[in-house]
């Protein structure tokens, strides 16, 4: 009898673009439309996103690898 559990799913890496474990603040959804991305000084990105349930808006900014 073998119990083998080869379910090795970890790790999700880092692919996830999109939402990078943000959440809404007020609803707790992690999807959110992008209305639109800027550079700023220092390497960073701002983004600026609304929430697709609940519609509430909020910048993120980033840090570009
Ligand atoms: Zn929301």
């Amino acid at each position: 009898m073998s119990t083998e559990a080869s379910n090795v799913k970890t790790s999700p890496s880092s692919s996830n673009s999109d939402t990078c474990g943000l959440a809404c603040r007020r609803c707790g959804c992690r999807h959110f439309y992008v209305i639109y991305t800027r550079r700023a000084p220092g390497g960073k990105v701002v983004r600026r996103r609304e929430c697709r349930n609940c519609n509430k808006r909020m910048t993120t900014i980033e840090q570009e690898r």
